[in-house]
């Protein structure tokens, strides 16, 4: 079974370099996101050499208050990856404060990924769904660049207008064992569903997850949506082709 983990912070981990040997040996195809450009040189190193890790560049919302100078550096970046994350806003009460900010950085991301075309972004959108699909509709054409929402919070009406812009979700274990989590993952377009970890921010048992980890969230998604384990399986990754064809 090829499992998919589309949104892991492997650069957090102390282990991060096994961690990506992990991925390597056990074939996961894994996006190691990243939260601050300054982190790219690193990840891009480690992952130019494998066959299954794919790095992105990253300015993470809950950082912009203090690092948004760094968005000038994250656009010098930009040519050499395919890959956009973890970026967006997030309007929780400990970072709403720095909302103006974020939409700034965020709507430059968004307008230099549509200039680039062919980017495929991993967001992130706590408290800020309409918000997020509305500066996508404004700064993207059609086509220019493709989104996966990452652990998408937002309700069924959010979800329904981002499956209609032609966006992805990729969910982890956490949100299929909440029932609110699990009602939106079941109205979700199946041919849009990937799976994640967001590790090592979620575990597994008592330890942070990692992305082996990511086939009990297979479990959780195929009793969610009523499939069996290995056509679960086959059908993210079939979707995962989809999205970087
Ligand atoms: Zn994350």
């Amino acid at each position: 079974m090829r499992l998919v983990d589309f949104h892991c912070h492997l650069d957090l981990y102390p282990e991060f370099e096994t961690l990506v040997a992990e991925c390597e040996r056990l074939g996961i195809f894994t996006l190691a996101v990243t939260t601050t450009p300054k982190a790219w040189a690193r990840n891009n190193k480690l992952a130019s050499s494998t066959k299954y890790v794919r790095a992105a560049l990253g300015l993470h919302p809950q950082l912009v208050a203090e690092r948004w100078r760094e968005i000038d550096l994250w656009e010098r970046l930009l040519d050499e990856t395919r890959y956009v994350g973890e970026v967006g806003l997030d309007a929780g009460p400990r970072y709403y404060s720095s909302m103006d900010r974020q939409t700034e950085v965020f709507r430059r991301i968004l307008h230099s990924c549509a200039e680039a075309g062919g980017k495929i972004l991993s967001i992130h959108s706590v408290r800020t769904a309409p918000k997020v699909l509305d500066l996508i509709e404004e700064e993207v054409p059609q086509g220019r660049a493709k989104f996966v929402f990452h652990w998408f919070t937002g309700s069924a009406a959010d979800a329904r207008r981002a499956a209609d812009l032609g966006c992805y979700f990729s969910v982890n274990s956490q949100m299929l064992t909440a029932d609110r989590g699990r009602a939106l993952v079941s109205s979700l377009p199946i041919d849009r569903l990937l799976t994640e970890t967001d590790g090592p921010f979620t575990s597994h048992g008592s330890t942070p997850t990692r992305p082996r980890d990511v086939a009990q969230t297979i479990k959780h998604l195929a009793a969610t949506r009523g499939l069996s384990i290995e056509d679960t399986a086959s059908i993210v990754l079939r979707n995962l082709k989809a999205l970087t064809a």
